[in-house]
């Protein structure tokens, strides 16, 4: 079994379906993706955090350009990958296939042998790290 299973870049589609902040799978509520007005994309979540520490503006953590608004509602949702979202867990079986194998709502950093099964951080540690199998993160070290 190898990583050639996957149909679409797997690498690729973590970059769009992923907040660059916290490292979290995008989702239609608290991880909502909301487009900075430079062209960068942040979770709701680290949004909220960033709005936190500004009064008027939110300075841009990869382009230092600043978004001014006073509340994250004046912001809008990246609906390019709401949509990529929603295929994922409706229509699609081809990016459902990129999801982890063992919850479907987050995308996979983990690959265990055993299994032959590509899993997310939370799901490793419970079903297969504990049970002894061997894990193997597939990003990193590139
Ligand atoms: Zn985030
Ligand atoms: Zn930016
Ligand atoms: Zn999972
Ligand atoms: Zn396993």
């Amino acid at each position: 079994m190898e990583a050639a299973s996957y149909l679409l870049d797997p690498d690729l589609l973590r970059e769009v379906l992923e907040c660059p902040i916290c490292l979290e799978t995008y989702n239609q509520t608290q991880m909502r993706p909301k487009l900075l007005q430079c062209g960068h994309t942040v979770c709701r979540q680290c949004l909220e955090k960033l709005l936190a520490n500004t009064i008027n503006g939110v300075r841009c953590p990869f382009c230092s350009r600043v978004s001014r608004m006073s509340s994250i509602s004046q912001l809008a949702d990246n609906l390019t990958v709401l949509k990529i979202l929603d295929c994922t867990t409706s229509c699609s079986a081809a990016t459902a296939a990129l999801m982890c194998k063992s919850c479907y709502n987050r995308l996979p950093r983990q690959y265990c042998h055993d299994c032959a099964t590509f899993l997310c951080e939370l799901c490793k540690e419970e079903g297969h790290l504990h049970q002894g199998h061997s894990i193997q993160p597939i990003r990193g070290g590139r």
